[in-house]
């Protein structure tokens, strides 16, 4: 029995989330032609998808990760947010893609958004693996989106429950939350 499977159910296999990286690496790759892209992989969620979709786009791009870190007043998010690791480059004149693993209430990417847009970068735009959209409370541009889903705790592929199962190679839910 793996180490996993007391605690998660697979929710999306690795076959699935394979495909729908490559399918976004193909759309991002036709829309960058000719453009100097930037992927930004906001850690620590997005490192595993962040790594596989750069693979997965045909073009030459420059890597950056972004450390990010968000206040909660008890057990929900209070849409303060702080850079914890900023990128090492400047990020004007750059076509900018910022790779999320989920946006939930959309407050960390608004903050995002923020930051990097005062920057002058030439464009900004958004890829996200998973929306959940009945949490929303702000309306996130989704430029490159991979999977809505129902509101659920979702592990795996880079997500956490406590720093744990972020090396599941799929999209997992917690059992019985
Ligand atoms: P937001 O600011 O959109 O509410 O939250 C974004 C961040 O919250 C994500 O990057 C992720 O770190 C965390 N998050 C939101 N929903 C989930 C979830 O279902 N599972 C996990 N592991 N993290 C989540």
């Amino acid at each position: 029995m793996a180490f996993y499977e007391k605690d998660v159910d697979v929710m999306i296999d690795s076959a699935t989330v394979a495909a729908k990286v490559k399918e976004l690496g193909t759309q991002i790759t036709r829309d960058y032609q000719g453009k100097e892209l930037t992927l930004i992989a906001v850690m620590k969620g997005s490192l595993f998808f962040g790594m596989d979709l750069a693979r997965a786009i045909d073009l030459p791009l420059t890597l950056e990760v972004l450390g990010v870190s968000s206040y909660s007043g008890g057990t929900e998010t209070t849409g303060e947010v702080r850079i914890t690791s900023d990128v090492t480059k400047p990020m004007a004149g750059k076509h900018i893609l910022v790779v999320e693993d989920i946006i939930d209430t959309g407050l960390t990417m608004k903050f995002l958004l923020e930051n990097l847009g005062a920057r002058h970068p030439a464009s900004v735009k958004v890829c996200a693996l998973l929306e959940k959209p009945v949490r929303a409370r702000t309306k996130i541009p989704i430029d490159y989106k991979g999977f809505v889903i129902e509101d659920k705790f979702v592990v795996g592929y880079g997500l956490d429950f406590d720093e744990k199962y972020r090396n599941l190679p799929f999209i997992g839910v917690m059992k019985g939350r």
